[in-house]
C-alpha cells in the first residue's frame, strides 16, 4: 500500500538552494515512465514538472512531492500524470498543460482508477480527486508565455502524441528546456519536435543506445504482412494503445491499404474524437478526420461480431492486459489464417510479451495457447539514440540531464557520446538532489 502523508515523508529538502537551479527527481530519474521532477532556484520559485505512475504489474509510484503550487503535465500518458490527481487534493496544485491534455486527462485518470480497481492494486487518490484535478487546469496553447514570479515559461511541439509538450523556463539565471516525452520525427499523427537553444536540457533517454529502423521500411512491411493475411481470408489483430498509437495506426492503414475493411475498438475512439476537436495539434486534421470516417467504429456486441470478419481490428489493450483485445483474441485464435500484429514495444510481465515469447496469453485468467502468427513492428514515438543526440548538440545546451532512461543499458551510450560533443552529462537518481550552478 502507499502511504503518503503530505509533507511528512516527502525527501525534498526544505529549503532553497543557495545558488543555481536544485532538480530532484520523484521518479523517473533513472528508470522509464513515473516521471516527476522539481526544480527550484535561489529565490525559492519551484515547479514539478510531471506526476505519473507506471501501469506496470504491480504498477510503480514515484515518492511524494513536497508542495507545490504549480505543475506542469507534459502530456496525456499515464506515466506522466497518473498522480495528479493526488497532487490536486493534497496541496491544491494548479495544473498546466494543453488544452488537448487537459481533455484527455479524465479519460485517463477514469481508466486509471477503473484498472486499479479490476487488478486490485492500491492508488493514494480516488475517485472524487479526479473531480478535483480536473478543475486545477490551466492552459496554454503553445508558444503563450506565462509568468510564475520571475521565470517566463512556454510549451512547445513535443512531437509524440497530439497536445504533448516540451517545457521552457527562462529564470533569472539559466534558460532551462524539458522535453517531456518527444520525438523530432513526424509520424501521421503529428509533426516531430524542434531544438530550442537553451543552458539545460532535460531530455528523455528511453532509446537511449538504440536507432529506430527507417520509417519507410517498417510501414513497408506492416502493410505488407497485412495484405498477406488478409489475401488469405484471414483477420489481423493489431493490439494499440489508446492514446496516439490506435489513431496512428488507422491512419496508416487508411493511407496505404484505403480497400481493406478495417475496424476500431476499445478508448481510442473517444481520444480520436477529442484530438479532433483540436485540429491545432495535429499534423493534419484533415487527414485524421477522413481515416476515421473511413474506418468502422465498433460500439455494439454485435458490431464486435461483425469485426470478427474484418481485414484488420485495431484495439485496445495495445501489451494485450485486457480490453477488447483479449475478446477478439479468443474469437480469432481458432483459425490459423488470422494473425496478431503487434505496433510497439511489450513490456515484461505483459500479455504482449507471454505471447511473443511463450505462445500463449491469459484469457480470462486463464493461460490459453495460440497458435496464431506472431508479428511486431515499431511505431514507437519516442526519439531514437541518433536524434537524441542531435537535437541536444542543436539545443546547445551546455548541460544534458538524461532522465526518463534505463540507467544500465540505455543512458552509458547516451552519457558516452553527448560527453565526447562536449556537453555536462547528468544522470539522476530518483529522490537524490542536484544543484546546477
Ligand atoms: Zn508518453
Amino acid at each position: 500500500m502507499v502511504f503518503y502523508s503530505p509533507g511528512r515523508t516527502t525527501s525534498y529538502p526544505d529549503e532553497p538552494p543557495h545558488s543555481g537551479i536544485r532538480y530532484h527527481y520523484l521518479g523517473g530519474g533513472n528508470e522509464v515512465g513515473n516521471v516527476g521532477c522539481v526544480f527550484e532556484d535561489k529565490l525559492g520559485t519551484r515547479m514539478l514538472l510531471d506526476y505519473g505512475l507506471a501501469p506496470t504489474d504491480p504498477p510503480k509510484y514515484p515518492h511524494e512531492s513536497p508542495y507545490v503550487k504549480d505543475a506542469v503535465i507534459t502530456h496525456s500518458h499515464v506515466d506522466h500524470l497518473g498522480m495528479a490527481p493526488w497532487l490536486c487534493s493534497n496541496h491544491r496544485t494548479t495544473l498546466h498543460g494543453t488544452p488537448l491534455t487537459a481533455e484527455i486527462s479524465h479519460m485517463m485518470w477514469n481508466d486509471c482508477y477503473k484498472v486499479s480497481r479490476i487488478e486490485g492494486y492500491p492508488l493514494a487518490w480516488d475517485k472524487r480527486d479526479i473531480d478535483i484535478a480536473i478543475s486545477s487546469w490551466n492552459t496554454h496553447k503553445f508558444g503563450d508565455t506565462w509568468h510564475k514570479d520571475s521565470w517566463k515559461l512556454n510549451l512547445s511541439r513535443a512531437g509524440h502524441i497530439p497536445g504533448a509538450a516540451m517545457l521552457n523556463v527562462e529564470t533569472d539565471t539559466h534558460k532551462l528546456l524539458f522535453t517531456g516525452d518527444f520525438d523530432t520525427r513526424d509520424s501521421q499523427l503529428v509533426s516531430g519536435a524542434e531544438p530550442e537553444k537553451c543552458d539545460i536540457l532535460f531530455i528523455e533517454g528511453t532509446y537511449g543506445g538504440k536507432d529506430h529502423p527507417n520509417q519507410e521500411d517498417t510501414i513497408k512491411s506492416f502493410v505488407d504482412r497485412i495484405l498477406e493475411i488478409s489475401d488469405r481470408g484471414g483477420t489481423a489483430l493489431i493490439p494499440a494503445f489508446a492514446n496516439g498509437r490506435t489513431q496512428d495506426i488507422v491512419m496508416t492503414l487508411h493511407k496505404y491499404l484505403p480497400e481493406l475493411d478495417v475496424h476500431v475498438d476499445g478508448m481510442g475512439k473517444q481520444i480520436a474524437k477529442l484530438q479532433m476537436k483540436h485540429p491545432e495539434f495535429l499534423r493534419s486534421p484533415s487527414d485524421l478526420e477522413e481515416a476515421w470516417r473511413w474506418c468502422r467504429r465498433v460500439s455494439s456486441k454485435s458490431d464486435r461480431k461483425k469485426a470478427l470478419e474484418a481485414d484488420c481490428i485495431v484495439s485496445t489493450s495495445g501489451m494485450m492486459d485486457g480490453g477488447p483485445a483479449i475478446w477478439y483474441l479468443n474469437r480469432l485464435r481458432t483459425d490459423d489464417r488470422n494473425a496478431v500484429i503487434f505496433t510497439g514495444y511489450q513490456a515484461e510481465g505483459s500479455g504482449g510479451r507471454m505471447l511473443l515469447n511463450e505462445k500463449n496469453v491469459k484469457i480470462w485468467g486463464k493461460r490459453t495457447p495460440i497458435n496464431l502468427e506472431v508479428n511486431q513492428f515499431s511505431f514507437s514515438t519516442h526519439a531514437g539514440h541518433s536524434q537524441i543526440v542531435e537535437f541536444a548538440s542543436k539545443c546547445n545546451a551546455e548541460t544534458v540531464v538524461i532522465y526518463h532512461t534505463d540507467p544500465n543499458t540505455a543512458r552509458p551510450r547516451l552519457v558516452e557520446e553527448l560527453e565526447k560533443n562536449g556537453h555536462i552529462v547528468h544522470s539522476p537518481i530518483n529522490g537524490k538532489s542536484k544543484i546546477i550552478e
